[in-house]
C-alpha cells in the first residue's frame, strides 16, 4: 500500500512531501517527492500510555463502580474490545492498560494474533495494598476484590504472579485517589521497603513500573525508589519537577479526566468530585512551571469509557498545550514518539523498517494543534491495514 506526495511528519519533526510505501506490518520506503495538491498530511498513530480498556462500552451509560461487580468476566472482555478498537479507529494505534489481568492479556493476544483487529497493547498488572487506592475501587463489604499486597514478601509475590501471567509491566500506587471510596488524595500508598522491593522485583524480571501518585510525598518517595513513570503527577512541586526533568522520568498528566469529574461534566459521586477539585485547583501553575523546567510529559489520559472516551485522546493532546503551554511540535512528540520511549516500544516513528501504524488527517497540525481532531482523520492505517476511513487516491499527473 502507498501514500504518494504526502507531507510526513514522523514522529519528531516536518520531513516535507514523501512516497511512502508498507507491506503489512511494515514500512518499506520512505522517500521526497512532489507535493498534493491538497491539505493532507501522515503522522504516527499516537500511543496512550494510560488507559483502562475494560469498562462498559455499549450504548447509554452504566455506573461506574457497580458494573464491573454485576458484569461476569467474559462479557467485560467484549467491551474491553470494543474500546481498544474505538480507540484505534480514532488513531490511537498503541495503548497501555494500567490496571489489567487476564481479560486485557487476552485481548492483547487476540489482537497480536490477528483473531481481532485492534491496537497494540500493553498490560501492566496492579500491586497495591489493602486499603489502597485499587483496593477502594470496590466497596470495603464487597466480596469481590482484586488481589492485594503488604509488606515486601507479599509485594514481590504479586509482581511474580503478574510476570507469570505475561503482563508487560506492574502498576502501583503511591497515593490515594479520586475514584477510590472512602481515601483520601493524600494518603500514603505503600512504604518506602515496600515500593522498593516491588521496583527491584520488576525490574529484575524485565518489567517497567509505573506509579499512580497524586500527592507530593507519593510523587517523591516514587520517584526515589526508582519507578519508570508518573501517572498523574499533580500535585508536583518545583522541587519535584527539578528532580523528575533531571532523572528523565516520563509523567502522563491525565489532564481531562480530572477536569470533568471536578467539574462534575460526567456522572460522579461527590466525593469524587470534590477530591478532583481539590487537585484540579492547583495543578495548572504546577504542571506549566514543570514543562518549563524541562519534565518530560507524554500521552497519558485514564481513558475508561466512563469520564474519558475512547477517540478523546486528540482532545486531550491539545489540551495539553493549553494547560502545560507546550507548542504543538512538543505535544505530537509527547503523543507518539517520546510515549512510545516511554513504554518501550517500537512505534510512534515513521521510518522504513518499523510497523505500519499511521494516520492521515487534513491539516498541519505540528504547525496548528487544534487541526489533531477527529473530524479531521481520513484515513487509519494499524498493523499495515486501513482500519478506518480511506486512502486518498493518487493524484492524476
Ligand atoms: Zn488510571
Amino acid at each position: 500500500m502507498r501514500l504518494d506526495g504526502i507531507p510526513l511528519w514522523d514522529g519528531t519533526e516536518p520531513r516535507g512531501p514523501v512516497d511512502l510505501t508498507w507491506e503489512p506490518d511494515r514500512i518499506t520506503g520512505l522517500s521526497p517527492a512532489r507535493p498534493r495538491g491538497d491539505d493532507l498530511c501522515v503522522i504516527p498513530g499516537l500511543v496512550d500510555t494510560h488507559v483502562h480498556l475494560v469498562g462498559y462500552a455499549g450504548a447509554g451509560s452504566a455506573d461506574f463502580a457497580t458494573w464491573p461487580l454485576v458484569t461476569n468476566r467474559d462479557e467485560q472482555v467484549l467491551h474491553g474490545a470494543a474500546h481498544a478498537q474505538r480507540a484505534m479507529r480514532h488513531g490511537v494505534t498503541t495503548v497501555r492498560d494500567l490496571a489489567g489481568d487476564e481479560a486485557q492479556i487476552a485481548l492483547r493476544r487476540a489482537f497480536d494474533a490477528g483473531i481481532l483487529p485492534g491496537p497494540r497493547v500493553q498490560v501492566h498488572g496492579v500491586v497495591g495494598m489493602t486499603a489502597g487506592h485499587n483496593d477502594l475501587f470496590v466497596p470495603p463489604a464487597s466480596p469481590q476484590r482484586k488481589p492485594t499486597a503488604d509488606g515486601p514478601d507479599e509485594c514481590r509475590k504479586l509482581v511474580r504472579i503478574w510476570a507469570r501471567a505475561g503482563m508487560d509491566g506492574i502498576k502501583i500506587t503511591t497515593s490515594g485517589g479520586v475514584l477510590s471510596i472512602g481515601d483520601k488524595n493524600i494518603w500514603r500508598n505503600y512504604t518506602r521497603e515496600e515500593i522498593r522491593a516491588i521496583v527491584d522485583e520488576a525490574h529484575a524480571l524485565g518489567m517497567l513500573v509505573a506509579s499512580h501518585a497524586h500527592s507530593e510525598d507519593g510523587i517523591r518517595i516514587a520517584v526515589e525508589e526508582g519507578v519508570d513513570s508518573i501517572e498523574h503527577g499533580t500535585l508536583m512541586t518545583r522541587d519535584l519537577a527539578e528532580t523528575l526533568a533531571a532523572r528523565r522520568t516520563p509523567v502522563a498528566p491525565t489532564l481531562l479526566i480530572n477536569e470533568a469529574i471536578a467539574e462534575g461534566r460526567v456522572p460522579v459521586t461527590e466525593e469524587a468530585r470534590a477530591k478532583a477539585a481539590e487537585l484540579v485547583t492547583r495543578r495548572d501553575v504546577l504542571l506549566a512551571e514543570a514543562v518549563r523546567l524541562g519534565v518530560r510529559f507524554v500521552l497519558g489520559t485514564d481513558a475508561n469509557g466512563h469520564h474519558v472516551q475512547f477517540g478523546d485522546q486528540l482532545a486531550e493532546v491539545v489540551y495539553m498545550t493549553r494547560v502545560l503551554g507546550m507548542d504543538a511540535g512538543a505535544a505530537l512528540r509527547a503523543a507518539t514518539s517520546d510515549a512510545a520511549d516511554a513504554i518501550g516500544m517500537p512505534v510512534g516513528r515513521i521510518a522504513p523498517g518499523l510497523g505500519a501504524d499511521l494516520v492521515v488527517l487534513r491539516g498541519r497540525p505540528w504547525e496548528r494543534i487544534e487541526d489533531l481532531a477527529v473530524d479531521n482523520i481520513v484515513a487509519v492505517v494499524s498493523r499495515g491495514h486501513v482500519v478506518a476511513g480511506r486512502l486518498p487516491r493518487p493524484e492524476l499527473p
